[in-house]
Formats: C-alpha cells, sequence, structure tokens
C-alpha cells in the first residue's frame, strides 16, 4: 500500500477572522520563494526513500488556498510530485480551493495534472454569517466557482461547511445545508467553530461583541446535519464527513486508519517509519534550511507502541462504522479490551461507546461527545 502525500500551501488571498492555520497573504515574491523551497524539500526528501517508500495513493494539496499559485506554479508542484515520487495511476488526488480563486484555465491545470478530486471551502450561505467569519466570497460567488468546477469535468467534490457560527440560527443552517445538497456534491465535511486564541474572532467573542452559540444550539444542529444529509442520500462516515456511495475522502482514511503520510511545505506533519515530525512553520526559516541542504524539520517524536496504539483507536473511534477489534489484535497482537480494559468498561457504562460484534464505535451520544471519548485513550 502506498502512502499519502499531503502538501501544505501557505497562502489566502486574505486571513479569515477564526483561522489559525498556518496562511497568510504572499508577500511580492513569496510564492516563487515557496514553489522553489517546496521543490527542494521534495527533491530532498524522496532521495533518501527507498523506491517502495516513494509509492504513493493519495495526494492532497491544502493549506491555506492552494489556488491562490498560478497556473505555472501548480503545475510546477505536480511536475515535482510526479517525477519525485511513485504516484498510483488510480491515486485520489485532491486540491482544496475558496470560491473566487478558481477560473477555467486553473481548472484545465489541475485537470491536465492529474487532480481528480476538489475540495471547496463555503461554510455558510448566508452574507452576515460569511461576513462574521471573515471570508472573501458571498454564497453566489460559491455557486459560480462550484458551477466552474462541475463544467470542467470535476466528478468528485467536496464542500467545506461550518456550523455554531456567531449569530446562526438552526434555520440558517437549515437552509445552508439545504442549497448545499441542492448543488449535488459528492462529499460534505461539516464541522463545529472552534474558538482559536489569537483569531481576531476570539477577541471579539472576548469582547463581548459575538457570543459563541449555546451548547445545545450546536448539538440541535449537528443532529439536524447528520439527519439531513442522511435523508439526502449522504452516508455518516467520519464524525464531521458525508459522502455520497463510493466518495469517502480516500486520503482522510489514511489518517482516521492512522496510516503513513508524508507532509510537505511549511507547518507540515508526517507519519512515517515509526516517527512523527512537523516542518518549520515560517515560510522564511523553512526556504533557508532547504537551501542549506537541511531538511527543515522542528519537531520529532518516535511513535512507540503504547503511543501507536492509543493513537489507532482515538483516530479509529471517528469512523462512525467504529473500530475493528480484529484488525486491532492483527495489527498489535494484543486484544483491545486487554490493554483499556478500564476506558471501555467506563464508557460503555456512560453509553458514550457500543461494542457489537468485532467493532466498538461510537453511540449517537458519543458521537455528540467525540472529544471526551478520544480524551480516554490519549497519552
Ligand atoms: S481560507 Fe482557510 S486557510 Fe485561508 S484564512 Fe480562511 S480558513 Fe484560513
Amino acid at each position: 500500500m502506498g502512502m499519502g502525500l499531503y502538501i501544505h500551501v501557505p497562502f489566502c488571498r486574505k486571513k479569515c477572522r477564526y483561522c489559525s492555520f498556518v496562511s497568510s497573504p504572499a508577500k511580492e515574491g513569496e510564492d516563487n520563494v515557496y514553489v522553489a523551497a517546496l521543490t527542494g524539500e521534495m527533491k530532498m526528501r524522496s532521495g533518501r526513500m527507498t523506491a517502495e517508500e516513494k509509492r504513493v495513493d493519495s495526494i492532497f494539496i491544502g493549506g491555506g488556498t492552494p489556488t491562490c499559485l498560478s497556473e505555472k506554479q501548480l503545475a510546477l508542484i505536480f511536475e515535482n510530485i510526479f517525477c519525485r515520487f511513485s504516484v498510483d495511476a488510480s491515486a485520489e488526488i485532491t486540491v482544496e480551493c475558496n470560491p473566487g480563486t478558481l477560473e477555467r484555465n486553473k481548472l484545465s491545470t489541475l485537470r491536465e495534472a492529474g487532480v481528480n478530486r476538489i475540495s471547496m471551502g463555503v461554510q455558510a450561505c448566508q452574507p452576515e454569517l460569511l461576513n462574521c467569519l471573515g471570508r472573501i466570497h458571498s454564497y453566489r460567488d460559491a455557486e459560480v466557482t462550484y458551477g466552474l468546477v462541475r463544467d470542467a469535468g470535476f466528478l468528485n467534490i467536496s464542500v467545506d461547511l461550518m456550523f455554531g457560527i456567531p449569530g446562526q440560527t438552526l434555520n440558517h443552517w437549515e437552509e445552508c445545508l439545504e442549497r448545499v445538497a441542492d448543488l449535488g456534491p459528492q462529499h460534505i465535511s461539516a464541522y463545529c467553530l472552534h474558538l482559536e486564541e489569537g483569531t481576531p474572532l476570539y477577541d471579539r467573542v472576548m469582547a463581548g461583541e459575538a457570543q459563541m452559540s449555546p451548547e445545545d444550539l450546536e448539538a440541535d444542529m449537528f443532529g439536524w446535519l447528520i439527519d439531513y444529509l442522511g435523508s439526502r442520500g449522504y452516508a455518516h462516515y467520519e464524525v464531521s464527513n458525508f459522502a455520497l456511495p463510493g466518495r469517502l475522502c480516500r486520503h482522510n482514511l489514511k489518517y482516521w486508519h492512522n496510516e503513513r503520510y508524508l507532509g510537505l511545505g511549511p507547518s507540515a506533519h508526517s507519519s512515517l517509519g515509526g516517527r512523527r515530525f512537523s516542518n518549520e512553520p515560517d515560510l522564511a526559516r523553512y526556504a533557508a534550511s532547504l537551501s542549506e541542504g537541511i531538511l527543515p524539520q522542528c519537531w520529532e517524536e518516535i511513535i512507540d507502541l503504547k503511543t501507536e496504539m492509543s493513537e489507532t483507536v482515538f483516530l479509529g473511534l471517528r469512523l462512525v462504522e467504529g473500530l475493528d477489534t480484529g484488525k486491532f489484535r492483527e495489527r498489535f497482537g494484543l486484544d483491545i479490551e486487554d490493554v483499556y480494559p478500564d476506558q471501555i468498561q467506563r464508557l460503555a457504562g456512560l453509553k458514550l461507546i457500543e461494542i457489537t460484534g468485532q467493532k466498538i464505535r461510537l453511540s449517537q451520544r458519543g458521537l455528540m461527545l467525540g472529544n471526551m471519548v478520544f480524551g480516554e485513550f490519549v497519552g
């Protein structure tokens, strides 16, 4: 089996008010510095791998907004990926975009490069909510971009949405889900807004200028999300992810199955060869390190058996089908009930998990309180 390849593009047209990702508008010339450094990192990392280790069966170009880069820069990145790694012919290749950052020529470039999946950040439909989030686009822009992507021949499109936005009502959320489902994307990701310290939205909430949604409203929105998308044919397969049949995100499944992936670009994380490591987040330092012939890593840890088991459990429990206890035994030579007897008993007693046959899965209540469940297996 090949690994997943993730590439982080650290640029966005404008910073959203809630965002804590490593992304900012590119200063003059920074995009070229980034592309040169990234292709240098590909050369250096792949040069240290065996032919088998270089096999890739899913690629995800995320960020940031990868489609802020020019056609030429995007083409160069893909040329280098295919030159440095052995990409399976059937690989899933996703590029993230935001409305207003794509036009026909760029879409043709992506298609020619082999991209077969587009993930679009839409987040909300109502102008006041998009404004609260500091998004650069209107919902109409999202519809136009969606049409361009579909007309360019992409048959696998994912839309990202958000609930729990200050000022968002259940009616807003119902309307948003209906309008997005009417577009007909093959995949929908829907996340509850998490207030991140250091963001402008955090400051507004702390100053009393905006209020986060009450928890019971968030729970109602989550419940509606599951019921409504189910009625529109989307399978709920991960806490925050829904897909039409056969359209689960193969790249993200690698994370939830705790499989190998390599992350390239500033701040990108990797899990490979029994180690987890991440790159320098600052673009200038990332590029300087590579120009000196040094890998731009700033953090690394050895994944020991205990860590690997705990990650396999809490990541696997994110999947609605649950964790396969037989596969756990195959992978580690141990029964999960012997490794985590107290946690499993406690969570089952609280009706947060259900055990049926070979599966341990989150209950309906557990889906709402996922972090409480995952926390039991961390550390
Ligand atoms: S588009 Fe995404 S990555 Fe860029 S600032 Fe907004 S939330 Fe952050």
